[in-house]
């Protein structure tokens, strides 16, 4: 048996008739940059997470970088980031010229820890970034609390938890200025980069328009030093069509985290994940921790079973961040998972003869 890591067959394959209908029609209506489609997907975008305005975008960094930019965040100040995010988290907030100041996370939901967020508010902080890891959401109502006592700003990351809950208050909702990711691994994804931005601020939903739009309301005449981050037609299409199963889709991802929950749950060296009270998961990734983790890795990969690491390097430790002068042990949480994380294959179609030949597998390699 080979087991793929994601495999789009029946998300992608089983509606490939619709995408080829909907791209030949708008190559007849010659129809690619901020048409109708991109308008459609934005108010269905919109109703999904429950908010007034949905951006379109060309990725899921450029959303983030847009939401930070549309709150005026400027060089210097500093924003509060997880320390165990995907890389685009931290990338956006140095495109600014702000200073990612890095809080720990939870060791039971891999999300930010918010009792540690007050200890690193200075004078000049000015938003709290918070990340969805995984699919989980963060808890929103504490940190909405502390942003609200030190007048801070709330973006969400929420490019790997497109309807997730908290609260019964979905994923994307909460902060002032909300990013995602349509990345095609992402559980909404396109056929190609693009991204959203989602809020209830009429003022933010203009500012972030013109944004990704050269800086201009009217064609030919720029009001801001604009950028073109733009979601085109064509991509814009595709995810009308994937939103409609969007739901559909998370259900899936969590009965196949049950099975393995249930599967996994009697191996004692194995960590499987946990959700914190009133959270809800839509697993973008199943991630299971262990000692021996590269091992393991090593031994379903020889077993025909894909496995990733998400991710093997916190952003404190990159190259890239060489200039934050941080070392080893700074974040001991985030270095933690680093070590000891292997995301198992997930995606809807994955049946429950491949879940428990993995399982399977994962026992004998500790017998
Ligand atoms: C995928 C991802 C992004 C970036 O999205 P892109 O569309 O690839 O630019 C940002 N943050 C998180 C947590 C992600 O998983």
């Amino acid at each position: 048996m080979e087991i793929q890591f994601l495999n789009f067959k029946y998300t992608n394959s089983t509606l490939k008739k619709h995408f080829r209908k909907k791209l030949l029609d708008l190559v007849k209506l010659n129809q690619y940059i901020l048409g109708n489609e991109t308008f459609n997907f934005e108010n269905n975008y919109a109703q999904f997470s429950n908010t007034k305005f949905c951006i379109g975008v060309s990725n899921g960094l450029d959303a983030l970088f847009l939401s930070l930019k549309a709150l005026n965040i400027n060089p210097g100040d500093e924003i509060i980031v997880p320390s165990n995010t995907y890389i685009a988290t931290v990338l956006a907030i140095s495109r600014i010229g702000a200073v990612p100041v890095f809080v720990e996370p939870d060791i039971k939901t891999y999300n930010i820890n918010p009792n540690l967020i007050e200890e690193k508010i200075t004078k000049k902080t000015r938003a709290i970034l918070p990340v969805h890891l995984y699919g989980q959401s963060c808890e929103m109502k504490k940190i909405m609390k502390i942003a609200k006592k030190h007048n801070l700003k709330v973006v969400e990351d929420n490019a790997q938890s497109q309807g997730s809950f908290c609260y019964n208050k979905i994923t994307g909702s909460w902060g002032d200025v909300n990013a995602t990711s349509f990345y095609p691994g992402k559980n909404l994804g396109a056929l190609g980069d693009a991204g959203a931005i989602t809020t209830n601020n009429k003022y933010l939903n203009k500012e972030i328009r013109m944004l990704r739009n050269y800086g201009s309301k009217k064609k030919y005449y720029n009001d801001k030093l604009g950028y073109n981050m733009r979601l085109d037609e064509i991509q814009s299409a595709f995810l009308n069509i994937k939103l409609n199963y969007l739901k559909k889709w998370n259900a899936e991802r969590q009965k196949i985290a049950i099975w393995y929950d249930e599967l996994l749950s009697g191996i004692d060296e194995i960590i499987i994940p946990k959700i914190e009270e009133n959270c809800t998961h839509v697993y973008h990734l199943y991630v299971i921790r262990t000692k021996k983790r590269d091992e393991l890795a090593k031994y379903l990969n020889v077993n025909g079973i894909q496995t990733l690491i998400h991710y093997p390097v916190p952003p404190h430790l990159q190259k890239c961040y060489k200039f934050l002068n941080c070392k080893k042990g700074d974040y001991p949480i985030a270095e933690l998972l680093a070590n000891t994380s292997l995301s198992l294959p997930i995606w809807p179609g994955l049946d429950f003869a491949k879940v428990k030949f993995i399982a399977n597998k994962i026992k004998k390699f500790y017998i």
